[in-house]
């Protein structure tokens, strides 16, 4: 697609956006992929819509205001970029343009109240538990009560990740562990699942103290500065001398691995781009490495759920289900593998609507497999599904956990 942006007047992620923009050639291969479009049916809230409204935007002869509503809806689940013939790097597009929209565009005050208050607690573990409790003290309404609606009626107690876990027996590599933060209030078990696993494989992992959030809930939403700060504590806590930083929600390694368009123009952009080199989900790390096998149990019929930041954004789809086979599960994969369950970040409180028909469908797609239990790689896509599945739902690795324990993993 041609194009006139001036690439001084955008900034430093000029580039990406222009990149991206020059070389979508208008097919539509990626309209069946997106889930807006496929619910909406809408030609601007398709990607190849978006593109057009961004490019028009940035050349100028359109608005942004009038570019917003498409814009907003899209999940950055990126879909649309597994089915691109072209090769358009959709994702760092939207991401880009988000980040040069914020700072121009007006929000009422009720969103902009609701952003923040998801801004300042969801990153921060301690805050995003106290904020559970109030609100489940408080009635499920407000900004806020598509979030709520999703929280589990107790959440589990806190269980803080050890500095470092050390492998068993001969050591074959040596890992540092973004702990997560939503992950840790919402389901905690997952990060010490993630520790036994890597053990039971040879594989020590640091969890570095010094870490946060990896910054993509902020990065997504276009707060640009949020983003950076969480991301340079990353830069200053994670260390050079392991074999790979290994995330287990998929979003959350997806966003690490934008930390080079992050810090375009920046001073931290080299080191910003080694980190993110680095960054590795753990089932594409178990699947390199090689998986010891777990002693035989009770094989059971998995339905896994690709997460878009897994399946689209980092292109690991094999690797999950490797494992799980290398349990001894069999594995099934739903029809519309490729849709997003509607999680995406802060989707449900930005869409609830939606989000729920997102969710309802990915459930019915999910229970037609005549599964036992779901496998996903990402937090966000586990409590989704859950609110719409009658089904045990585990993240891939809670799954392998259960299988070295000898504990059936429904
Ligand atoms: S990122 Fe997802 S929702 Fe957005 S345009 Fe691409 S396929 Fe559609
Ligand atoms: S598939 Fe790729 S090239 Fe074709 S319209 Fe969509 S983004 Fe553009």
């Amino acid at each position: 697609m041609q194009h006139a942006i001036e690439l001084a007047l955008v900034g430093p992620q000029g580039p990406a956006m222009a990149d991206a923009i020059g070389s979508c050639v208008h097919c539509g291969f990626c309209l069946p992929t997106c889930p807006t479009y496929v619910t909406g049916g809408e030609e601007p809230h398709s990607p190849r819509g978006r593109i057009f409204l961004m490019k028009d935007v940035l050349e100028g002869t359109v608005t942004l205001d009038e570019a917003l509503a498409p814009i907003d809806s899209c999940l950055g689940c990126q879909a649309c970029v597994t089915a691109c013939p072209s090769g358009v790097g959709y994702g760092e597009l939207i991401s880009a343009f988000r980040a040069h929209a914020e700072p121009r565009r007006r929000r009422p005050l009720a969103d902009r109240v609701k952003r923040e208050l998801v801004a300042r607690t969801l990153p921060h573990p301690r805050r995003f538990r106290a904020a559970a409790a109030a609100g489940r003290l408080a009635p499920k309404a407000g900004p806020l009560k598509p979030m709520l609606e999703l929280l589990p009626d107790v959440l589990p107690k806190a269980q803080p990740l050890p500095a470092s876990f050390p492998a068993e027996g001969e050591r074959r590599a040596r890992v540092a562990l973004l702990a997560g933060c939503a992950q840790q209030v919402l389901e905690p078990e997952i990060g010490w699942a993630t520790l036994r696993v890597l053990a039971r494989n040879g594989v020590e992992t640091v969890v570095p103290r010094g870490q946060g959030c990896c910054g993509s809930l902020a990065m997504h939403t276009g707060r640009t500065g949020d983003a950076r700060r969480h991301a340079r504590r990353n830069l200053a806590a994670f260390p050079a001398d392991v074999d790979a930083v290994i995330v287990n929600a998929a979003g959350c390694g997806s966003g690490m691995r934008e930390y080079g368009l992050l810090f375009a123009g920046e001073a931290d952009e080299e080191a910003a781009r080694a980190l993110a080199g680095r960054v590795l989900d753990v089932s594409a790390f178990l699947d390199e490495l090689g998986l010891v096998a777990p002693p035989p149990g009770e094989p059971l019929r998995v339905a896994y759920h690709d997460a878009c930041h897994l399946a689209h954004a980092q292109k690991v789809r094999e690797a999950p289900q490797r494992l799980l086979r290398a349990a001894g599960h069999e594995v099934v994969v739903p029809d519309e593998w490729e849709l997003c369950c509607g999680s995406a970040g802060t989707y449900n409180v930005e869409q609830p609507e939606r989000a729920a028909e997102l969710g309802r469908r990915k459930a019915a797609n999910l229970n037609a497999t005549g599964a036992d239990v779901v496998a996903a790689g990402n937090i966000g896509c586990l409590t989704q599904i859950r609110q719409y599945l009658d089904l045990p739902v585990r993240h891939t690795i809670q799954i392998l956990d259960r299988a070295y324990a000898g504990v059936d993993a429904r």
